[in-house]
């Protein structure tokens, strides 16, 4: 069924030239479930500042599913977008159930104009896959992601169900199950200093996965992440990724790519690729929560209750009218955003504050380096250093690549600062 009409001051006011420059949102992560079968106890849906999800139906209904699928379809054809993802996600997306995602497959295929293409991933905790649903999703060409930290003994201290116990055991056989039916699903974990990096470098080589990507825990400059020092002298993040970093180039055939450090050398080579962690380019990224909301970052609810609600639903408005929203505004544009120590960064053309959660603080909002300041430079500088010596000289050529050391980086910041160096 058609949706109303509505008041569409973008498109009724837009000039009959397609405007290149409007903001637009080319990826949407749909939380197709709102509730979780697992109670991991960093999560930031139900574990962090944000209650919202209390208010949220359990699972998207067909009605929301319709309109969402119709909202992109003309938000694709105003904009003549090429490609559009979406990343189910949730709580746990599994528990909307298959009838759901077959739904939604039918409706993309009716709404999307025929040259955009979709592409479809899933993120899953992995505890509820079985072999009916990976014929599903081979068959609807949804691409997987399964979250797990590491080996049993790191990934059940955080990632428990609701009676405390450790999922590592059903995570696991979900994977066995998606790889048994020829899915390569990619490797999502939070980085857990409490392992060693090896041993984690070496879990992830045993389960094969597609690709690897990391999540730094969530933490702002009120609620710092797990043995996070304000000494100047301590990077342990950067510390810990930078050893499978090395291990990982140290490889004679790369066994997976690893998004994190592939993007940052990329970006230090000169690339123009994208990732929310550290984008100079606007974040093409949008929410859909499971009552049709059209929301900015689901990680900013770690920063204060009710903070990425908006006024724009897919039942009511297009997705350009999202952009509305203060805090959908600021996401787009966070990697230009960036506070007065950022801006003097000598690295900020590759770290460009960091992400957006992390750099929260009551009293002045996001006008802050990220809390991973120290390690987010240790890291670039690490790498930046690695690409210097490393890559060929044919590669390097083109390029403006000026490496600085840790030291030199972080003597700039303090000296703009006005804090006496160590
Ligand atoms: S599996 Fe994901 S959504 Fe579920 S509790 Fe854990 S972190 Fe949260
Ligand atoms: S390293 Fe720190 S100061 Fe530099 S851009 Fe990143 S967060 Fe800002």
């Amino acid at each position: 069924m058609p949706l109303a009409p509505i008041v569409d001051p973008i498109s009724s006011c837009a000039p009959p030239e397609l405007d290149k420059t409007a903001p637009k949102c080319r990826l949407l992560v749909v939380k197709v479930a709102s509730r979780c079968n697992l109670d991991c106890s960093y999560c930031y849906v139900y574990h962090a500042a944000d209650l919202s999800y209390r208010k949220q139906p359990m699972v998207m209904s067909d009605a929301t599913i319709d309109a969402l699928t119709q909202r992109v379809g003309n938000h694709c054809r105003r904009h003549r977008l090429p490609g559009f993802t979406f990343v189910f996600h949730g709580g746990e997306p599994l528990l909307a159930g298959p009838r759901l995602f077959r739904r939604f497959a039918d409706r993309l295929a009716a709404e999307l104009p025929p040259e955009t293409k979709p592409r479809l991933c899933l993120q899953s905790n992995g505890t509820l896959l079985t072999k009916n649903w990976c014929d599903l999703l081979t068959e609807l060409k949804i691409g997987l992601g399964i979250s797990l930290d590491g080996p049993k003994r790191i990934n059940d201290l955080y990632r428990v169900d609701h009676a405390g116990k450790g999922s590592y055991d059903r995570v696991r056989a979900g994977w066995d199950i998606a790889k048994s039916c020829g899915l390569q699903p990619g490797l999502l974990a939070v980085v857990n200093l409490d392992a060693d990096p090896l041993e984690f470098y070496n879990h992830a080589k045993e389960l094969g996965p597609r690709s690897l990507d990391f999540l730094l825990p969530d933490g702002t400059h009120e609620t710092p992440p797990p043995q996070y020092s304000w000494s100047e002298e301590t990077t342990p993040y950067a510390d810990w990724l930078l050893r499978i970093f090395v291990a990982w180039v140290a490889e004679e055939k790369s066994p997976f790519r690893i998004r994190l450090f592939d993007y940052l050398m990329r970006t230090i080579l000169g690339g123009n690729d994208s990732y929310d962690n550290f984008n100079q380019n606007p974040n093409e990224v949008m929410v859909i929560e499971s009552n049709g909301d059209i929301e900015s970052l689901d990680v900013l609810k770690i920063c204060r209750d009710g903070i990425t609600q908006s006024a724009a639903n897919v039942h009511s408005h297009e997705l350009d009218q999202a952009f509305d929203n203060e805090m959908v505004q600021l996401y787009y544009n966070s990697g230009k955003n960036l506070c007065a120590t950022c801006q003097n960064c000598l690295i900020k053309s590759v770290c460009a504050g960091g992400y957006l959660p992390h750099r929260y603080r009551r009293a002045n909002a996001f006008d802050n380096p990220s809390v991973y300041c120290r390690d987010l430079m240790k890291l670039i500088t690490g790498i930046q250093n690695w690409v210097a010596l490393n890559l060929p000289q044919s590669v390097l050529a083109g390029t403006d690549l000026t490496p600085v050391t840790y030291a030199e980086a972080r003597s700039h910041i303090l000296a703009f600062q006005n804090v006496p160096t160590l």
